[in-house]
């Protein structure tokens, strides 16, 4: 029976490591120095780089990495049971070496980059000595590449590299930049000059490139492969980002329910209120649907691949926003005034659930996605009914008893009696 919803104990063994790990060295870090990671400060390093050196102890490193990219090869399945765990921490992709947006561009490196450039640039994304960023989306065109304008021209033993994309995220920060342009994507040292970071947004950057050159050799996979690069990087981010989410929901269930059994109000706990009950019933059915469906999408990708999968992919894009923003809409609910304020992490998720419903593709271009890819499965009926109108059905069913009421008058008698009594109108 291949039908199986357990996890195997050694990797239990590991999660449940993972679990203490995260509360007792993870967490307490974020609270205090909830930017460390990214520091490349002496003495912030130096707190960080021991929690990844026990990561890399308990073979969890960079595990989204297939084992013919380099990684340990866990695959997807034990990645979103992992990311269930770790997504709770906003830091704990930092540390388990998992962290957007260097993991979609170092999927494209270890999938499309020569020897000299893996070298060059993967193994220390790898081990964090450098970090990246990725630069697709254009204030003029959003994330549609049909309006993307930003080009790359040839000029004798470079590429010049002239236009503007918004949203970078991390740009300022990067050593690197993964610049998507209309005929190719480029890796683009972030101190080349002609790169300049605008003052605003300040997280996310609005970079204008202005006769940005680069050497050949930093052109990624082929001339002209920009989309086919971009939908493998994103494919795999998007089901991460839904794997985290379900962590994030979790967390806001485990608050909701502490607290539902914590308060009282007009003679009772508020958990015997029926409304509150309806809140905790409708959230833990919502939190285990998107949770199935994350992974069963993993283990399709890993039983098949992330094109095969990319239906079930865009479907878990948009209903992991959908159930982070329900359910942390009841949280903040049920903790009444507390949960208004910022001393509890519930409306920083509420707040997260508007951003994952636009990154990586705004919802409605994967609702597209899902209903065009679902439609191809079926196809108009003919005639003027449709395949389950009952009268037609009945009528060709009742040829199956013709030989039975030819022979008994009695049934035919029964069937028109129950006919008269179902055709109600
Ligand atoms: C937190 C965060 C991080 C990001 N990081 C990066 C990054 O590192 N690199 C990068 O390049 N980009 C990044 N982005 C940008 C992201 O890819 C875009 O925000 C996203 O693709 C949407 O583009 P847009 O913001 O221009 O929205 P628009 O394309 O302007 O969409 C706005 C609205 O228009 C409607 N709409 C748009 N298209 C359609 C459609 N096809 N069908 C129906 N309705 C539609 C929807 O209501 C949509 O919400 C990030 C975004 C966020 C929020």
């Amino acid at each position: 029976m291949a039908w199986d919803f357990s996890t195997e104990p050694e990797f239990q063994e590991q999660l449940d490591w993972v679990a203490t790990f995260c509360e007792e060295e993870v967490e307490p870090l974020e609270l205090v120095f909830p930017y460390a990671v990214r520091m490349r400060d002496p003495k912030m390093k130096a707190l960080v780089d021991p929690l990844k050196a026990k990561v890399k102890e308990h073979g969890l490193w960079a595990i989204f990495l297939d084992k013919e990219l380099g990684g340990p090869g866990y695959g997807q399945l034990k990645l979103a049971l992992l990311n269930e765990v770790i997504g709770r921490y906003g830091i704990a992709p930092s540390i388990f070496g998992c962290q957007a947006p260097d993991t979609g561009n170092m999927e494209i490196l270890a999938a499309y980059g020569t020897d000299e450039q893996k070298k060059r640039w993967l193994e220390p994304l790898l081990d964090q000595e450098i970090f990246s960023a990725y630069s697709m989306t254009e204030p003029q065109g959003g994330s549609d590449p049909n309006l993307f304008k930003t080009t790359a021209v040839r000029d004798g033993e470079e590429w010049v590299i002239n236009g503007e994309k918004w949203f970078t995220s991390a740009g300022r920060i990067a050593d690197i930049i993964f610049v998507m342009c209309t005929n190719g994507i480029f890796i683009v040292p972030r101190d080349t000059p002609g790169v300049e970071i605008q003052d605003y947004p300040r997280t996310h950057d609005h970079i204008i490139y202005r006769d940005v050159r680069v050497p050949l050799d930093h052109l990624l996979g082929p001339e002209d492969g920009a989309k086919v690069l971009a939908q493998r990087r994103l494919g795999g981010g998007r089901i991460h980002h839904a794997m985290r989410s379900i962590a994030q929901c979790t967390r806001a269930f485990d608050m909701m329910c502490e607290r539902a059994l914590s308060r009282e109000s007009h003679g009772k706990v508020i958990s015997e209120h029926q409304m509150v009950q309806s809140a905790i019933a409708d959230s833990y059915a919502e939190i285990n649907m998107l949770r199935l469906l994350v992974l069963w999408t993993a283990w399709t990708i890993d039983n098949s691949s992330t094109q095969e999968a990319r239906t079930q992919i865009a479907a878990c894009k948009y209903t992991a926003a959908k159930v982070l923003r329900e359910v942390s809409y009841r949280a903040i609910h049920i903790f009444g005034s507390l949960g208004v304020t910022n001393l509890t992490p519930l409306q920083a998720m509420w707040a997260g659930s508007p951003t994952m419903s636009v990154m990586d593709g705004v919802d409605e271009v994967h609702k597209v996605t899902v209903a065009r890819n679902v439609l191809k499965g079926y196809a108009p009926h003919e005639g003027l009914w449709p395949t389950e109108y009952l009268p037609a059905k009945r009528a060709k069913a009742r040829a199956k008893f013709a030989d039975a009421m030819a022979a008994d008058p009695d049934l035919e008698k029964y069937a028109e009696f129950m006919a008269r009594r179902v055709d109600g109108h």
